[in-house]
């Protein structure tokens, strides 16, 4: 043999051997490639049908006749005989849209009554039929509470920032949703303990005698694109922005891994900080779960933190891949600690000036 071919003849079997270490060592150390669920977040629904309500819509100068002496933003007239209980006034904060819902059989309701007023904080304007209705839709700048009353045969229209309401307002995401269970393990979906999260966070809120006013992106099991929360939290101007998740390893098979990390956008140098942000809660959730403490996580290339204008933390609270995480993670009690934990954090966070 030549030293070519005693070389070749030792290639073969060694990188057959080499494989099957790189092989092995992954499926039993699956931890080594974590990290997944910077991929895993990044799923997008596909968008409720706002643009296509919006279809049609017009530019609000063309609708409200400017008028600056009626005590109101808005002056709407309703068809004769149409009661004020009869108008039913929804407020869509995810899409920043107010639907009013009147009874009528017009089909162009600006030709035949009137709408007056001031166009601020109005994007646009559409009218379309909906049954024995007709329902108005104003797509605003911004959120805005809205308040109402009726008089003289006219409904009466205010757009109200809710920082002139409440002393502060936060905005909380329950990751997922819908078409998108996120990570999955055992039958058992992210989403859903996400939701429960956050569910159980709501009633500890409503609950709070602070004068807060909170934005959910989701409280129940629907699709919400990502851009739709981010755009709740920045539209909401928030002063916190709180995203729940649960992470898996990359594999999503069974590892080691436990523990909670905090996701935050590293790009954001202010002083009410997004890393800032983040320790909080990691510190707050650690301490009520007792979980691991797995440290931040730089987390700009997640769009809702990397596009959010406000301070925001994204939880991945444990571990869906580790069994006894899991079974932690699906529990009433758990959930309930982890949510626990996410309110100190925000009113820590209150408390440090956020
Ligand atoms: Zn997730």
């Amino acid at each position: 043999m030549t030293m070519d071919e005693r070389v070749l003849k030792w290639v073969a079997p060694l990188s057959v051997v080499l494989m099957l270490v790189v092989c092995v060592s992954l499926y039993f150390f699956p931890e080594l490639h974590e990290n997944s669920f910077l991929v895993s977040e990044e799923y997008d629904a596909v968008p409720v049908d706002a643009e296509e309500l919006l279809a049609g819509a017009q530019a609000p100068q063309n609708v409200v006749e400017e008028t600056e002496d009626i005590n109101a933003q808005l002056k709407i007239e309703l068809p004769e005989g149409v009661d004020y209980s009869e108008v039913v006034i929804e407020n869509n904060y995810l899409l920043q849209t107010i639907y009013i819902r009147i009874p009528t059989d017009a089909t162009d309701y600006f030709s035949r009554y009137s709408v007056k007023g001031s166009c601020d904080h109005i994007e646009a304007i559409s009218y379309y039929r909906e049954g024995t209705k007709g329902v108005i839709a104003f797509a605003l700048d911004k959120l805005y509470e809205v308040s109402d009353n009726c008089a003289d045969g006219s409904l009466y229209l205010n757009f109200v920032d809710p920082h002139e309401l409440y002393d502060k307002v936060i905005v909380v995401d329950a990751g997922h949703g819908g078409r998108d269970g996120g990570a999955s393990k055992q039958g058992i979906l992210e989403k859903n303990i996400n939701l429960a999260i956050l569910l159980e966070l709501k009633e500890i809120l409503d609950k709070s005698p602070e004068n807060v006013g909170v934005y959910y992106t989701r409280t129940e099991d629907v699709s919400v694109t990502l851009d739709q929360r981010v755009q709740l939290a920045n539209k909401a101007d928030a002063d916190l922005f709180i995203s729940i998740h649960n992470n898996a390893s990359n594999s999503g098979r069974y590892t080691n891994s436990t523990g909670t990390q905090v996701l935050y956008s590293e790009s954001d140098d202010s002083e009410c900080s997004s890393e800032r942000l983040a320790k909080i809660c990691l510190e707050e959730v650690t301490a009520e779960t007792g979980s691991k403490n797995k440290g931040l996580v730089k987390a700009d290339k997640i769009y809702i933190v990397r596009t959010s204008k406000v301070p925001v933390a994204l939880i991945e609270v444990g571990f869906m891949t580790n069994r006894t995480e899991l079974e932690k993670l699906n529990s009433k009690e758990y959930q309930e600690a982890a949510a626990i934990g996410i309110y100190h954090a925000i009113e820590k966070a209150f408390e440090e000036g956020y």
